[in-house]
């Protein structure tokens, strides 16, 4: 029972069970299956899961299926894996669809203790009744059914003899209660749909807060972590438990959402991007999906070590996009072996260099010699980034300029003897001379360029396809705007790249491109002969956890 992490809620877990409640510890990650599991929900995922494995318990996926309408077997089964992806074993998966029976036995049970009621209002006519912050609601003409009558009616509702939105079953709690959540609340409503898994067999459909409760208590959950918006559905997830036949009652906890700058965190709003044609699917490499995150290129251990880092409280705010771009370079520094590509290339001859070429070797990764070494092909003809070369370059410029000098990484030091230019009068390519004895590991030269650059052998490059995911948003809070219009226009460039062969023909999915960034085979588009790479995050160190969040 240790753990390095200490916020309030493994300290209530610690406190119960010090104080020896009996229960071991026991909680549930209960998605509703209606879109793609999103870096919010790995928040949540790491406290459930991370509370279990840390106290000895065990943890439930739980799929909160109660509304037919919305959910699917494809989201299902993308949120199992998604979840086992992060590097969790669960109990289940578990289905609210499981409990129907038992949800309903206790709908009846609450009616014969004059406890709920069948209500024959249309859901208009009880939002307008309901009342206001300051003002108490009206009952419902139907709240002194008689029993025999609310049993009736309930089972007709089961049996299918209505039609939706003709009656609902209503707790009968207090209509001029503070908190609006415990105004009669709905338990029940009619819906003629079929369910993903109990087909046709349901025409009525609990509601969330009449389900989760039950469900938690039937599963044996120790504690109900859940977010902020639910602090006032409380009461009634205690009113509930309170008023059925179960001596188990777990608490429920509430922490905040995690909020992420530049993106949104719902599933619906991630879904209504992918309707509206502005992004390809649910996997788009700039989704906050996990699959998402995936198929761009972070692996598990970072979106965990970022889960981390937030930690768990109460308090509101967005948290600065560096911070999950931080954990993935951090992951990946060690991980990603390095190589070579051109993303905008520019021709240079070498015009001294005679022969057909020569091999050289580079290691994969500069520190960690597990990862072995490479081979790289040098010859007359190579290619460079066109960024890299400067005519009238900037103050401080360390990179190629006319009669300059600069080192070719693991290769020679070049220097610039003439720029060719097209009939536009741009760059076309350039001619260079090298240092023969300047070789890498070998050289006796004498010499010292400032900068050292990447490059590629233009007859052995393989000519790739690159993506350049940008943030999805133009503005650090889109949450609040017409999405469309708060969207950044430039969110997918794309580039022809030439990459290092060795590259190509690598079995790993993670490479540092140098200068460039990390970058990940594509996991559906990807081929050796014609790759297809996403850019992971870019090589940029200057942001530091520690300072504030921001831009
Ligand atoms: P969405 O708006 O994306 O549909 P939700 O809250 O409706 O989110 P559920 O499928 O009900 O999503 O979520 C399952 C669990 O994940 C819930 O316990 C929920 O509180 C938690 N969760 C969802 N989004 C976040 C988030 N941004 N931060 C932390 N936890 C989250
Ligand atoms: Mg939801």
């Amino acid at each position: 029972m240790s753990t390095d992490l200490r916020d309030f809620i493994r300290a209530r877990v610690r406190r119960d069970l010090e104080a020896g409640s009996g229960t071991a510890v026991a909680t549930r990650f209960p998605p509703e299956p209606n879109g793609y599991l999103h870096i919010g929900h790995a928040k949540s995922i790491c406290l459930n899961f991370g509370i279990a494995e840390e106290f000895g318990g065990k943890t439930y996926l739980r799929f909160d299926d109660t509304n037919p309408l919305a959910e699917s077997e494809e989201f299902v089964n993308s949120m199992a894996e998604d979840v086992r992806w992060l590097g969790f074993n669960f109990i289940g998966p578990t289905f609210a669809s499981d409990y129907f029976d038992q949800l309903y036995a206790f709908a009846e049970q609450l009616i014969e203790r004059g406890k709920a009621f069948v209500c024959d209002l249309s859901a208009d006519e009880i939002r307008a009744t309901r009342g206001t912050l300051t003002s108490p609601g009206t009952p419902s003409p139907y709240r002194n059914r008689d029993l025999a009558e609310n049993l009736d009616l309930f089972r007709r509702m089961k049996r299918g003899e209505f039609a939706d939105g003709a009656r609902v079953l209503r707790a009968k709690i207090d209509m001029a209660s503070p908190n609006i959540n415990l105004r009669d609340p709905v338990l029940y409503r009619i819906r003629h749909a079929t369910h993903h898994r109990t087909g046709d067999k349901w025409r009525i459909y609990p509601m969330y807060d009449f389900t989760h409760c039950i469900c938690d208590a039937l599963e044996g959950i120790s504690h109900s972590l859940c977010t902020l918006e639910f602090e006032d559905h409380r009461p009634l997830y205690d009113w509930v438990l309170d008023n059925i036949a179960t001596n188990y009652h777990p608490p429920q906890i509430e922490f905040s959402r995690l909020a992420l700058e530049y993106t949104v965190l719902s599933k619906r709003q991630l879904a209504a991007l992918i309707d509206g044609g502005h992004v390809a699917g649910w996997d788009d490499p700039r989704m906050p999906t996990l699959a998402g995150l995936r198929r761009r290129g972070c692996r598990p251990q970072a979106i965990r070590e970022f889960c981390r880092r937030i930690g768990v409280t109460k308090a509101a705010g967005a948290v600065a996009l560096e911070l999950l771009e931080f954990c993935v370079r951090q992951d990946l520094e060690a991980a990603a072996p390095r190589g070579m590509a051109v993303l905008d290339p520019l021709p240079v001859v070498i015009t001294n260099y005679a022969g057909p070429g020569e091999t050289l070797t580079a290691p994969w990764h500069p520190q960690q010699s597990r990862h072995g070494v490479r081979e790289l092909a040098f010859s007359a003809n190579l290619r460079i980034e066109r960024e890299d070369f400067a005519e009238q370059p900037p103050r401080k410029w360390r990179r190629l300029t006319p009669g300059g000098m600069v080192r070719l990484r693991h290769g020679y030091i070049i220097i610039c003897d003439e720029v060719v230019k097209d009939a536009a009068g741009r760059v076309a390519a350039l001619r260079c001379r090298h240092v023969p004895e300047s070789k890498s590991g070998s050289d006796t030269s004498g010499l010292k360029p400032k900068g050292v650059i990447h490059w590629v052998d233009a007859a052995t490059a393989v000519p790739a396809r690159v993506r350049l995911p940008e943030r999805l948003f133009a503005e650090p809070n889109p949450a609040g705007r017409t999405l469309a219009d708060a969207l950044n226009p430039r969110s997918l460039r794309t580039a022809k790249a030439l990459v290092e062969p060795a590259i190509a023909r690598h079995d790993d999915q993670h490479f540092q491109f140098e200068r460039k960034g990390y970058f990940a085979k594509d996991a559906v588009d990807h081929r050796p002969h014609a790759p297809v790479f996403n850019r992971t995050v870019a090589l940029r160190d200057s942001y530091s956890p520690r300072a504030k969040a921001g831009t």
